[in-house]
């Protein structure tokens, strides 16, 4: 790390420090590449997993996936791992790595600008200004909390959040509590609301606008001889990962394409409805009118209990308007409340990070994907905007297993690339167009023919054109090995001494 007069240089720049942001970190640094910055807007690691304390946060995603391949937790204390453990598990991972004193906290990403000049990013923050020779965004996905655009949200005179903002200074005992949203968070946060109001008297009202397909979640402690198990039997931990995740891969992505597979699962969920509600009309309300699978298919064993429970209403009257005490619907009805869950997700498709990132042309990355979306090579690197790696880039989403077997395999891609810029000279790397569009154009057939696309849901997934920029329609090996070696051929690289155009790589998704 070098100063000029007000700007600082580093070789790298890392944006965010989730499992993304450190991921990148620890590995640059095993490469010997110990000239980063991470920059990070809280003050801690963990990103969505530091910030999503929801009463009942937990993974949905096994816990043997849910690590570094390179740090393998033994302490997991159960199959589905809660919120804190995670928190905990990436806080070690960090301190152990060694890597925490380049991490920059509290400090925000204000404008990342690529300067043709000194072809180089000059990133300002709310603190330092960095030039920077690579950045790295693993600014996540799903940061940035979604409030709905409802007539007079604003003027609620009661205690309001964003799932992912919870605030829990807010004392909920006896209160007559909203929840909007019947996503991945709000099904699990519904049956801890409705323990807590049961227990103290207060009231849950849950607006529901679409159901979701809810299956049982087979959850379980590990009890003290299978923790002891894995923890000091050698390869065992390694053989249960590999078992958890042959068993995702086998069945999901296949089911995508071909969405009759699913049906002994979809039967499955129905007989869920039935086992947990007693009430017919009720039961009728929950039932999903797409296809499994086309929106994120939820797991639970307490949601639709907590549902049937007398403490407990659904509405699915579409909310017209919210006033300083209540929710009106679209029947006429007005409920009063005190406090105002708003479950509503993130902004997905549209990236806030990409407004304060402007490229070579002089651009902002909003701009570029206004028209035709979010697009990226490999997920991972864009047109004008040299030197940028994207993890959890556009296509990169998965609706069935771990997000951090598809973090690594982008990580692997970026140091790869890294490598390639010091042992071959290049200074600048920058993908070009037409293998961008290639592989987006291969990607995107495959995807008209998923279940996203042709399920009959309307989901997160897809962008304001209907298009699916979120999710990675094959397997998660099949992309790590799209991603196992950079491919200079589709990038235009600038050395010292020239530019050089490589041909184009036959680059088909
Ligand atoms: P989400 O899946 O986007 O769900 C948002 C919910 O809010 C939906 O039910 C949506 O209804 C509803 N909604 C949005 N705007 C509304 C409005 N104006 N009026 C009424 N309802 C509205 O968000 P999320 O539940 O926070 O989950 C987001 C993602 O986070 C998940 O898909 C998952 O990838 C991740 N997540 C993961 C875990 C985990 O365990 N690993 C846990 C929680 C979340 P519609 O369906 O009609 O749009």
């Amino acid at each position: 790390m070098s100063n000029t007069s007000d700007v600082r240089t580093v070789d790298h720049l890392i944006i965010g420090g989730g499992f993304a942001g450190l991921c990148a970190a620890i590995k640059l640094s095993e490469d010997g590449e110990n000239d980063f910055v991470v920059i990070e807007r809280a003050s801690d690691v963990g990103g969505t997993w530091r910030d999503n304390t929801y009463p009942g946060a937990a993974c949905d995603v096994p816990s043997q996936l849910y690590s570094f391949s390179f740090a393998p937790n033994p302490d997991w204390s159960r199959s589905y791992s809660p919120q804190p453990e995670i928190q905990a598990y990436i806080k070690k991972v960090a301190t152990q790595s060694g890597t925490l004193d380049r991490f920059v906290f509290d400090t925000s990403v204000e404008d990342a600008t690529w300067d043709n000049q000194t072809q180089r990013w000059i990133v300002k923050t709310s603190g330092e200004t960095w030039s920077a020779g690579t950045v790295i965004v693993g600014a996540g996905g799903l940061s940035e909390p979604r409030l709905p655009e409802i007539e007079g949200i604003e003027t609620f005179q009661g205690e309001l959040f964003h799932s992912a903002q919870w605030d829990h200074s807010v004392d909920l005992a006896g209160k007559r509590i909203a929840v909007i949203g019947t996503g991945a968070s709000a099904i699990q946060i519904v049956p801890e609301l409705q323990k807590t109001l049961q227990a103290s008297g207060g009231h849950l009202d849950v607006y529901q606008r679409t159901a979701p397909w809810v299956i049982p979640r087979n959850d379980r402690t590990y009890g003290a001889l299978e923790r002891k198990a894995i923890k000091h039997v050698p390869g065992l931990q390694r053989a249960y990962r590999a078992g958890v995740y042959l068993a995702k891969e086998a069945t999901v992505p296949a089911f995508t394409l071909w969405p009759g597979l699913a049906a002994p699962v979809q039967k499955q969920a129905a007989k869920h409805i039935a086992k947990g509600i007693k009430d017919p009309e009720l039961r009728a309300k929950v039932t999903p009118s797409f296809a499994f699978g086309c929106k994120r298919v939820l797991i639970s064993n307490d949601y639709y209990p907590a549902l049937d429970a007398d403490n407990v209403d659904l509405v699915t009257d579409p909310i017209t308007k919210i006033t300083g005490s209540s929710i009106v619907t679209a029947d006429g009805t007005e409920r009063e409340i005190d406090v105002l869950v708003v479950a509503t997700g993130f902004f997905t498709t549209e990236l806030p990070i990409t407004e304060h990132v402007t490229g070579s042309d002089g651009k902002t990355l909003a701009a570029q994907w206004q028209e035709s979306g979010m697009a990226a090579y490999k997920g991972t690197t864009v047109p004008n905007f040299p030197n940028m790696f994207f993890i959890v880039g556009p296509n990169t989403g998965l609706g069935h297993s771990s997000m951090v077997l598809m973090i690594e395999s982008q990580v692997a891609y970026i140091r790869d690339a890294i490598k390639t810029m010091r042992t071959k000279g290049f200074d600048v790397l920058e993908v070009q167009q037409s293998a961008t569009d290639a592989y987006n154009h291969g990607l995107q057939k495959r995807m008209k023919r998923t279940v996203w696309s042709v399920g009959g849901c309307d989901s997160w997934y897809l962008d304001r054109h209907g298009k699916n920029t979120t999710l990675w329609p094959r397997s998660t090996w099949d992309f790590r090995r799209r991603l196992a070696k950079f491919d200079p051929a589709a990038y235009r690289t600038t050395t010292r001494t020239g530019t050089g155009a490589a041909a184009t790589e036959k680059a088909s998704a």
